[in-house]
């Protein structure tokens, strides 16, 4: 395999690897804001690459909001304006790959919220299932005698904050019912989130392994690292994948979808990683393991503003 180096992006070598750029994919959770507030200096930063002329697209994992959503969170933190069809969150893209692979007029049974629901009907995909579940009984074996929608050919699993039994039985139930011609689609595999202050909570991960646990399958994943995410961008605009740097805080998701795709791949440790992980990564003989390498990392992309000043 490819001996990876991870190198730290010091500002000489900056301005080399940002001028040979022409597009930025930013991860945005634990890369540009943590939570509510933005990473001190970071909206300087991509105010400057905007100003020469790179693209700046987001690219999130997190199918709790939608493309509109997150062009206001930037406005709001100080980021220079971005449109929506800049932002490729993984509810905006779960829906842009139903809206394609089901037959007209098929439906989806959705674990997800209500961002998830509007990115639906944006693209005109007739959906059912956000929100708290309707218990037609008392137990299971109610469960297992609810209405089924005849138009369901697609169980799609995104962030859900009222996941429960109930839902998962449908989800199978449907599944069971259309078998193959029943598409299962999961918007990411993220494990854990990290919360302000060190505290994490389950992931959507968990909630697309317990309905793959259920049918016996394996769903298709829209976001990170999943090759589908970067192939909206590369729709959507022309990229030259030798001329894009993938900036992230997160080496399973960001960094592996990046070194997958042929980007250059920048790690920022304001997120979830430390470097001790990449190095563990680095050392080890694993070629999986090495794919998790990023190229180069900075502490945080405020580190990138000297290469940036005339
Ligand atoms: N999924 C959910 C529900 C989240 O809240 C977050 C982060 O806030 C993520 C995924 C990870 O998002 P990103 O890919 O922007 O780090
Ligand atoms: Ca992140």
């Amino acid at each position: 395999g490819s001996a990876r180096r991870c190198l730290r992006l010091e500002p000489a070598a900056a301005r080399e690897v940002l001028g040979a750029a022409d597009t930025l994919l930013f991860d945005c959770d634990g890369v540009l804001w943590r939570g509510d507030a933005a990473v001190a200096g970071a909206p300087a930063v991509l105010s400057r690459l905007q100003a020469r002329a790179k693209r700046l697209c987001y690219v999130t994992n997190n199918s709790s909001r939608t493309r509109d959503a997150y062009a206001e969170k930037l406005r709001r933190l100080g980021f220079p304006p971005a449109e929506p069809r800049q932002v490729f969150g993984s509810a905006y893209c779960a829906a842009r790959y139903l809206s394609r692979a089901l037959p007209p007029d098929a439906a989806a049974y959705v674990l997800g919220s209500a961002a998830l629901s509007a990115e639906l009907r944006a693209v005109g995909v007739p959906h059912l299932g956000p929100g708290p579940a309707a218990l037609p009984g008392p137990g299971p074996a109610d469960w297992s005698r609810a209405p089924l929608d005849p138009a369901v050919r697609a169980v799609l699993v995104g962030f859900d904050e009222h996941f429960c039994y109930a839902k998962l039985c449908q989800a199978l139930r449907y599944l069971q019912r259309g078998g193959p011609d029943c598409l299962l689609v999961g918007t990411n595999r993220d494990h854990r989130l990290p919360l302000e202050g060190g505290a994490t909570i389950p992931g959507t991960g968990c909630l697309v392994k317990a309905v793959e646990m259920a049918a016996e399958r394996e769903a298709f994943i829209i976001g990170k690292p999943s090759r589908y995410i970067f192939d909206c961008v590369a729709s959507e605009f022309k990229i030259e994948p030798a001329r894009t740097i993938m900036v992230g805080d997160r080496l399973d998701t960001d960094i592996l979808m990046g070194n997958n795709c042929g980007l250059t791949t920048l790690l920022t440790l304001t997120g979830v990683t430390t470097l001790e992980e990449v190095k563990g990564h680095q050392e080890s003989d694993c070629p999986s393991r090495k794919s998790l390498v990023p190229d180069y990392y900075v502490d945080s992309i405020a580190d990138l503003l000297p290469a940036l000043e005339d």
